[in-house]
C-alpha cells in the first residue's frame, strides 16, 4: 500500500490508474480507524479495482471550541489496518496542502444542512461539502463510500453531487456497532468508563422507538417524547437533539409515513455522540 501526502502524488497515481482503465473507489475518513471505517474499505475493495482512502482531519468542519486539536490520531495503526484491508493508497495531506494560504472557496449546500447537526454545529456541513468536493475532484472516483452513521452527511453529499452534476456514485453503508449496540466512532475513546456504559442509551432508545413503530405508533411527537424521556433517565446523558424527519428532505413530520429518519445527538461530559435509525411505516 502506498502512502501519499501531496496533491501532485495523488493526481499522478489517479492518472496512471485511470489510463489503465481501472475503476476507483474513494473512502473519505478522518482516521483513527475502527470497524465502521473498515466496512467501507471492504465494500470499496469488493466493488472497485483501485481503493483510495483519504485520511485528513479536516479543520474547516470543526467549529470554534470543538475537538479539532484533541481529535484522536494514530497514523501507524491506521496504515496497518488499511493495508490489511487491501487498500491501494492512503492520501494523508497536511492541512496546508488542502487549504494553502489564500484559500477562499467553499461549498454551501442549502436547506438539507439546516436541521440536526447543521443546527448544532454551524458551518460544519460547509466544511464537509468543501473537503469532499476537493477529494472527489482529486481522486475522480467512480464510487465514494460513506457510513449511515452520519446520516445527514450522506444526504448532504448526495445533494451536492446531484446539484453540481458530479460524476460519481455515492454509496452508503450500514452503521457498524459494538456488541452492546453503541455505534462505533473515533470519539468513543473520549468516554470515561461510566460514560461508555451510559452511552448505550442511544442505541437502546432507538431500538425502543423502532419497537414502538412496529407496534403501530405513528405520532412523531409521542415517539420523540418517549425517546427523550428514555435518554433523560440516564443521568450522564445530556440531549442535544432528538428529531424525527422525512427522508430524503429532512423536514419535520407529525405523522410517520413511508421512510423516516430518527436522529439523536447526545453529550456525555465533553463528548458529543450521534446515532440514528431509519424506520418505515
Ligand atoms: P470519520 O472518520 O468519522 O469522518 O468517518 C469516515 C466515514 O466512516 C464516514 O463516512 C462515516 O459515516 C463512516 N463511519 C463512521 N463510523 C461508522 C460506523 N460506526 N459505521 C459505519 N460507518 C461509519
Amino acid at each position: 500500500m502506498k502512502v501519499c501526502r501531496s496533491i501532485g502524488e495523488i493526481k499522478s497515481f489517479v492518472r496512471s490508474a485511470k489510463s489503465s482503465g481501472n475503476t476507483i473507489g474513494l473512502v473519505p475518513t478522518m482516521g483513527y480507524f475502527h470497524q465502521g471505517h473498515l466496512s467501507l474499505m471492504r465494500l470499496a475493495r469488493q466493488e472497485c479495482q483501485i481503493v483510495v482512502v483519504s485520511l485528513f482531519v479536516n479543520p474547516t468542519q470543526f467549529g470554534p471550541g470543538e475537538d479539532l486539536l484533541d481529535y484522536p490520531r494514530d497514523f501507524e495503526r491506521d496504515i496497518d489496518m488499511a493495508s490489511q484491508e487491501g487498500v491501494d493508497i492512503i492520501f494523508a495531506p497536511e492541512p496546508g496542502e488542502m487549504y494553502p494560504s489564500g484559500y477562499q472557496t467553499y461549498i454551501e449546500v442549502g436547506e438539507i444542512t439546516t436541521p440536526l447537526c447543521g443546527r448544532s454545529r454551524p458551518g460544519h456541513f460547509r466544511g464537509v461539502a468543501t473537503i469532499v468536493n476537493k477529494l472527489l475532484n482529486l481522486v475522480e472516483p467512480d464510487r465514494a463510500y460513506f457510513g449511515q452513521k452520519d446520516a445527514q452527511q450522506v444526504m448532504v453529499i448526495k445533494q451536492m453531487v446531484r446539484d453540481l452534476n458530479m460524476n460519481v456514485k455515492i454509496v452508503n453503508a450500514p452503521i457498524v456497532r459494538e456488541d452492546d449496540g453503541l455505534a462505533m466512532s473515533s470519539r468513543n475513546v473520549y468516554l470515561s468508563t461510566a460514560e461508555r456504559k451510559a452511552a448505550t442509551i442511544l442505541s437502546r432508545s432507538l431500538q425502543g422507538a423502532e419497537q414502538a413503530v412496529n407496534n403501530g405508533e405513528t405520532d412523531a411527537l409521542t415517539l420523540r417524547k418517549q425517546i427523550t424521556e428514555k435518554i433523560g433517565s440516564e443521568s450522564l446523558a445530556d440531549v442535544d437533539y432528538v428529531e424525527i424527519l422525512s427522508i430524503p428532505d429532512l423536514e419535520p413530520i407529525q405523522v410517520l409515513n413511508g421512510q423516516v429518519l430518527i436522529a439523536l445527538a447526545v453529550r456525555f461530559g465533553k463528548t458529543r455522540l450521534i446515532d440514528n435509525a431509519i424506520v418505515e411505516v
